[in-house]
């Protein structure tokens, strides 16, 4: 196979990314060319303007890890980076000053927003952000595609006995930077998601795949964000590709990140067959033929193979590029052998 698409988030995505651009790399992955071209469709329903600038982090997550300009520590955001902006904008008293707006990271957003004003679209966008950070004299590292050029925002409403209607709405980077998904998320709401339009070139990567992939990326607020985007699910549903995912939840909790407070949110048990049956198998009106569970939850995979879909208990941690490399060819594997 030649042609992968990747359905994916910020750093569950990216990582996983790292991984399977190694194992393509490293002639590891059974039935992979060694020249597969790798297309990434990118959740943007985390993106957010702040202080004028359109920041978007699960794009930026993916450009700087794949373009080796993430800071590793802190998996997301430029490597050296410097926060004199963010103090100084802070000392004027100017909301927000919980986000993380890192000096370097700033070039990015003043780029992207210029852009923008000027009326290009995001993917056009995205596409000159990637010719500096993904480009080599052998063609690009890996095609990103937005999900939609459309705004979209996950909102999260959360109980606050101060307002009227005992509930308050923040952004969704309000939740999880200022808030760290502490408090419960009573609903989630996806702003602009059903009028949206999917990106130049996503419905295609999908259609004309040769295997897509859903790495183990948040199943909620990045996933299913880019399948909640019309036409994408139906393409995913569709599509000739056998379609694999990798659950990111291990032993009844998420790694890193914060996949059980938005599962519970939508009331999915917190636990990898649920995952997998969330998406459910295509057999059955889902997007998946396959589902990787981490070695530990080797007890639930009869579960998942009673909802129709194939199912294997390997290690689901991505603690470096073989071990993740090893990941993806058992994704395949498990879809094609
Ligand atoms: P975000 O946009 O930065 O939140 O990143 P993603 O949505 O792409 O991925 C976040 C999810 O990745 C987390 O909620 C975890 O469940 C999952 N995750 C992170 N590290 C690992 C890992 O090593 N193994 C597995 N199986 N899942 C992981
Ligand atoms: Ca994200």
């Amino acid at each position: 196979m030649r042609d992968i698409t990747v359905l994916s988030g910020g750093m569950g995505g990216a990582r996983f990314l790292q991984g399977l651009l190694h194992g393509i790399a490293t002639g590891s992955l059974p039935g992979v060319a060694p020249d597969a071209r790798v297309t990434v469709v990118a959740n943007t329903a985390d993106d957010i303007w702040v202080h004028g600038l359109k920041v978007c982090p699960d794009l930026d997550t993916v450009m700087y890890t794949l373009g080796d300009g993430i800071d590793l520590d802190r998996g997301w955001g430029r490597r050296d980076e410097t926060w004199s902006t963010k103090d100084e904008l802070a000392a004027y008293g100017v909301e927000p000053t919980w986000f993380g707006l890192g000096d370097r990271d700033v070039a990015t957003h003043l780029v992207r927003t210029q852009m923008l004003d000027a009326g290009y679209p995001l993917s056009q966008v995205t596409e000159a952000l990637c010719r500096r950070w993904l480009t080599t004299p052998d063609g690009p590292v890996v095609r990103l595609l937005p999900m939609t050029d459309d705004r979209v925002e996950t909102h999260v409403a959360i109980a606050d006995p101060e307002s009227p209607s005992g509930r308050r709405v923040v952004h969704f980077q309000e939740y999880w930077i200022r808030l760290r998904a502490q408090v419960p998320a009573e609903t989630l709401l996806f702003v602009g998601l059903e009028e949206s339009s999917p990106g130049p070139g996503v419905i295609d990567a999908i259609t004309d795949a040769d295997l897509v992939v859903l790495p183990p990326s948040n199943p909620v607020v990045s996933l299913g964000t880019i399948l909640g985007v019309p036409r994408v699910r139906e393409a995913v549903a569709a599509t000739r590709a056998p379609v694999v995912g990798l659950s990111p939840i291990v032993g009844d909790t998420h790694v890193r990140g914060m996949a059980e407070q938005m599962l519970t949110a939508i009331g999915v048990e917190v636990s990898a067959a649920a995952v997998g049956l969330h998406y459910g198998s295509r057999a059955s009106g889902g997007v998946l033929d396959g589902w990787l569970v981490d070695e530990r939850d080797a007890d639930q995979v009869a579960r998942v193979t009673d909802g129709g879909l194939a199912c294997r208990a390997v290690p689901l941690m991505m603690s470096n590029h073989d071990a993740t490399a090893a990941m993806a060819a058992a994704a395949i594997d498990l879809v094609t052998g």
